[in-house]
């Protein structure tokens, strides 16, 4: 990223002209980008400054010298970990953002159990999607406000280890990110960009995998969208020297089952104990074989498939999470008691109002139903309640019968529950004819030049 010792234009001598200037659809200089994060990370520009700042990037969009010059300011606002002590290679997975993916949960271990270091900065829940970080926080005591001096021994001890973004590694991302989830400001790729790679390319890794989501429950709904933020992120790791692979990734409805904090832990134990919904599983291997290649462990996709099957199979996997959940503080007794996971007060059924079969679900509305019943925040200030969800018994293409279960519910407010019910009852669509072949689940793999 050379470009930003590129000369540099005065900088405006107002906040307020460097947001009147995106307003306006003009290209920032580098310097008015520095400007802007660093005094907003400081705490010297104010939250109502930086979201008018965001909208309009979000509608005027950015340039790629602009994205270029916003990630590497936001990366440099923290610590650029070096973990070249450790001999295994470094790889991480990151999801631009879905509705019941809890992929992550499960690569950490899987990955670690296969001789790789998997150094993961997650986030929360951002708009309607989930957050690892929320999710990982549903178990009793796990903690992912680690120090950079403890998430190196929770690595050197078990091989993974999962925390948020701190005061010491992407603190510009860790604010930006709470502000866009409370004011419409996720869905531009290239602030999205920004965010990941900002967090990623800090962790020391030598790869990374992307998983971009792609349909009606994603931020980028077109393919087309969705392969422009593939292109830039792969783009920007390449610039940084490391090894990036996006793989476009089908999100035209829930991943799984489950959807809601504590039930998508429960879902991903499921898979590390060899069961699980299908898709999930088959995304799960098809990602963890692909950071297998990526990370030199696997010489083919095939052989790597095999070894993420393995993982699974033997226990290792899963093993593996327990040692990382001991390691962070977590109560580990969860991990064959899923029972003990945090669970709703409550729980309803949404009937099916017609017969036929599900040929559309509003993947985007289920997740803000989650969002609705608590597990997801209006508000920075918001305690996310990790016990609410969704059950979804009916997926694309399954018959149903009039007045059978479509999903369930899991709350603790009525008046909650029942905005959640409406959202979820409009979201299904019962049609007498069944849909179309669903769209596979990987669509796409980009790769940059370097990439394997
Ligand atoms: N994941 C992130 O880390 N940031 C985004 O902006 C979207 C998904």
């Amino acid at each position: 990223m050379n470009n930003f010792a590129a000369s540099t234009p005065a900088v405006p001598a107002r906040v307020v002209d460097i947001i009147r200037k995106k307003r306006d659809g003009h290209e920032l200089s580098p310097a008015e980008i520095e400007r802007l994060i660093k005094g907003y990370t400081r705490g010297d520009i104010p939250d109502y400054q930086v979201s008018a700042w965001l909208m309009a990037g979000v509608l005027r969009g950015f340039t790629r010298p602009e994205t270029a010059a916003l990630t590497e300011v936001m990366l440099r606002s923290g610590e650029v970990l070096d973990l070249s002590e450790f001999s295994p290679k470094k790889v991480d997975k990151h999801s631009t953002g879905g509705v019941g993916d809890k992929t992550s949960l499960v690569l950490a271990p899987l990955v670690a159990a296969g001789g790789l270091l998997v150094p993961m900065i997650s986030g929360r829940g951002l708009g309607h999607t989930g957050g690892t970080l929320d999710k990982l926080e549903s178990i009793p005591g796990f903690n992912v406000h680690l120090s950079v001096a403890e998430f190196r021994s929770v690595l050197r001890a078990c091989g993974c280890s999962m925390m948020g973004q701190t005061e010491e590694i992407a603190p510009a991302d860790r604010k930006l990110y709470a502000l866009r989830d409370v004011t419409g400001t996720v869905e531009s790729p290239y602030l999205i960009c920004a965010s990941i790679m900002s967090k990623k390319l800090a962790e020391g890794i030598d790869a990374l995998l992307l998983d971009v989501k792609t349909g009606c429950g994603a931020f980028m709904k077109s393919e087309e969208q969705a392969e422009l933020l593939a292109e830039l992120m792969v783009e920007t790791g390449e610039c940084m020297g490391k090894t990036v692979v996006a793989l476009i990734t089908n999100m035209d409805q829930p991943l799984g089952q489950k959807v809601g904090n504590a039930l998508e832990v429960a879902e991903a134990l499921e898979v590390m104990n060899g069961g699980g919904p299908s898709d999930l599983r088959h995304l799960c291997l098809e990602l963890a074989a692909w950071m297998f290649v990526l990370g030199g462990a696997c010489d083919s996709l095939p052989a790597a498939r095999k070894t993420a099957g393995q993982m699974i199979d033997s226990g290792r996997a899963l093993e593996k999470f327990r040692e990382m959940v001991e390691l962070q503080g977590g109560d580990p007794s969860v991990i064959d008691q899923p029972g003990k996971l945090p669970r709703s007060s409550r729980s309803l059924e949404v009937l099916s109002r017609a017969q036929g079969y599900v040929t559309a679900i509003a993947c985007e509305a289920i997740g803000t139903a989650c969002g609705v019943l608590g597990g997801g925040r209006e508000r920075k200030e918001d305690a996310v309640d990790p016990s609410v969800g969704i059950v979804l018994h009916k997926k694309l293409g399954d018959r149903v019968s009039r007045n059978e279960p479509l999903s369930t519910v899991h709350y603790n407010s009525e008046s909650r529950a029942s905005r959640a019910r409406q959202l979820i009852e409009e979201s299904y669509q019962i049609s007498d004819a069944p849909p179309a072949e669903p769209r596979p689940l990987v669509h796409r793999v980009i790769q940059g030049s370097g990439g394997n």
